[in-house]
């Protein structure tokens, strides 16, 4: 199996219709040991279970340094060894420039952009004393077309600045055998979106999109297979776009 024997970490993975669930349920299919990291109210113990009784979930707030280490660890005396991280959690605001707050800001860049490194920071040590390890960040078309569909400028901003650290650290982490990405996912159809677009809305999304739907949560899973695995073994500092073909 591809992943056999391989840890993996997703964050904000606990949501069963998010593509954190979606993928941590791929991941596991394909061999993996997975932790799903998530805040207290959405049940990670609960999704972890979901996926079969090896699997661990964990409570952590990734906007918390402690508390992201503290993931790591119970990670590390599970399985003793950690894989793959998919940073995969974040929060979105429809807002206008003009409308966003300081604490609108910190909310947004906070999850997205501080909980990116976070976690990057609390499973590298593991990573490079492995010297292996495929880092994957969740950024958005949003960070590309410079404005999003449901998110703020600051969304995109927070999704554009996961861009600029995850090459960063794919620079830096190179030497060490630890390979750092980046998904840039078009409009997937998660409870991200659910109730904020209208049908009609959406089929005129689709009808702009050269694959002509929305995505879903199983496209990404797919995307993160790929670069979480060897099949990617020489891939790092990519941004891969998973959106149907919405930038061409
Ligand atoms: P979602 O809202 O379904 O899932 C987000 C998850 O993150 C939730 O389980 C939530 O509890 C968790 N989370 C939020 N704050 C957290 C924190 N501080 N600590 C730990 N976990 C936290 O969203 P989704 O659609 O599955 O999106 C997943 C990722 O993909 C996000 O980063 C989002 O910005 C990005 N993205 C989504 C889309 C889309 O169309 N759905 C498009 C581009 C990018």
């Amino acid at each position: 199996m591809l992943l056999k024997d391989r840890v993996a970490i997703v964050t904000g993975g606990a949501g069963i219709n998010g593509l954190g669930f979606a993928t941590a349920r791929m991941l596991a299919a394909h061999g993996a040991n997975v932790v799903i990291l998530d805040l207290a109210g959405a049940n990670p113990a609960g999704a972890a279970a979901e996926l079969g009784p090896q699997h661990l979930g964990v409570v952590a707030d990734v906007t918390n340094k402690e508390q992201c280490d503290a993931a790591a660890q119970a990670a590390l005396a599970r399985f003793g060894r950690i894989d793959i991280l998919f940073a995969n959690a974040g929060i979105t605001q429809p807002r206008k420039t003009l409308d966003i707050t300081a604490a609108d800001y910190d909310a947004v860049l906070d999850v997205s952009l501080r909980g990116t490194l976070l976690m990057s920071q609390a499973v590298l040590p593991a990573m490079r004393e492995q010297r292996s390890g495929s880092i994957i960040c969740t950024s958005s078309v949003s960070a590309q077309r410079g404005g999003g569909i449901l998110g703020g400028p600051h969304y995109s901003a927070a999704k554009a600045g996961v861009l600029g650290l995850m090459r960063a650290m794919a620079r830096e982490f190179g030497p060490d055998g630890i390979r750092v990405n980046a998904i840039t996912p078009g409009l997937i159809a998660t409870d991200i979106i659910k109730g904020k677009l209208t049908e009609e809305r959406k089929g005129e999304i689709a009808n702009d999109i050269p694959l002509a739907r929305l995505g879903r949560a199983d496209d990404i899973a797919g995307a993160v297979v790929f670069l979480g695995s060897d099949l990617s073994a020489y891939c790092t500092g990519v941004t891969l776009d998973v959106n149907g073909g919405m930038l061409i």
